[in-house]
């Protein structure tokens, strides 16, 4: 099997040493099996994304030497592919409209009688699946993907450091949205319709998406698509121990000093930065020699959970 692997920023601001160390340690993936490494921007949700973002974090890539092997692909130029799957998914019964605004579902969150403060994490009650009677004359506003009953919502799979994972996607996060009430896309559909197209084997990414990761497989299920291996990198984490992202005050990455944003996400990663005045070239090929998530390798035994 021949390797691809990417990195799919969100246009939304810059890149920092947290969204870095996705950036790296895919890129590092890839070198360390020679295979190929793309970038794909991921402006799907078009309210979240800052105009000139997408060119900025090229421009951010190609200082610390991470070059996609192949042209760059817009989510936002890729709608007829996602209206496809979710086409496709209809037609199968995966994927039904939902009429049900927020309040809708509160109410009928109240109605089963889900404490008022876990609503925020609480799954659809299915109100519209079709087994339910459907939109029962409401005009739709979202589409949610079914993700069964029984052991067809359980995904088990083994991430490369973190080891094997396990969710129920039924129980855990319901019928999720494919496309939205405002008619954006969902994130969960794009990317792997997109993961897919592009042939993808191997997903590196931050941590933070890793409870994405079952539903993603589910819909990969769905749609006939080989589900890709998945390494998720550790978070680099704030003065205040908290995950460093834009929120918080993560500094942009200095265009004119990558290797100090560059040796902080190698460091996250456990890889031992390079001294002042080494160049990217120099810092990247150091770094696969040492890369220690190489294929077939065991999930590191202290990560934490
Ligand atoms: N676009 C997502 C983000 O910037 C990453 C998606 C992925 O790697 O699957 O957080």
């Amino acid at each position: 099997m021949r390797y691809r692997g990417r990195f799919a920023p969100s246009p939304t601001g810059p890149l920092h040493a947290g969204s870095l160390v996705a950036a790296l340690a895919s890129w590092l993936d890839a070198r360390a099996h020679q295979g190929t490494w793309l970038v794909r921007i991921e402006d799907v949700d078009t309210p979240r994304c800052i105009p000139g973002a997408d060119r900025y974090i090229q421009e951010q890539l190609a200082r610390c030497g991470l070059v996609s092997d192949e042209p760059v692909v817009w989510q936002s130029a890729r709608s007829a592919l996602y209206q496809e799957a979710l086409d496709r998914l209809v037609a199968i019964g995966r994927a039904y409209p939902c009429a049900c605004s927020r309040k809708d579902i509160e109410a009928a969150l109240c109605r089963q009688g889900t404490p008022r403060e876990r609503h925020h994490a609480a799954v659809y009650p299915g109100t519209c699946r079709p087994e339910h009677g459907g939109l029962k004359g409401r005009p739709a506003r979202a589409w949610r993907f079914h993700v069964g009953g029984g052991s067809l919502s359980r995904v088990d799979w083994i991430d490369r450091r973190l080891g094997p994972q396990s969710q129920d996607v039924g129980h855990e996060v319901g019928d999720f949205v494919l496309r939205r009430a405002d008619g954006l896309w969902a994130y969960q559909l794009a990317v792997v319709v997109d993961d897919g197209a592009q042939g993808i084997t191997h997903v590196v990414r931050g941590m933070d998406l890793a409870d994405n990761t079952p539903r993603q497989i589910l819909l990969q299920r769905a749609l006939g698509l080989p589900t890709p291996a998945h390494l998720h990198t550790p978070l680099v984490l704030g003065p205040n121990q908290e995950k460093l992202s834009k929120q918080n005050g993560a500094e942009a990455l200095a265009l004119d000093d990558p290797l100090t944003a560059m040796n902080q996400a190698a460091t996250a990663l456990g890889l031992t930065p390079m001294p002042g005045g080494t160049s990217t070239a120099d810092a990247l090929a150091a770094w696969v020699r040492a890369w220690p998530f190489t294929i077939g390798a065991p999930p590191c035994p202290t990560a934490p959970p």
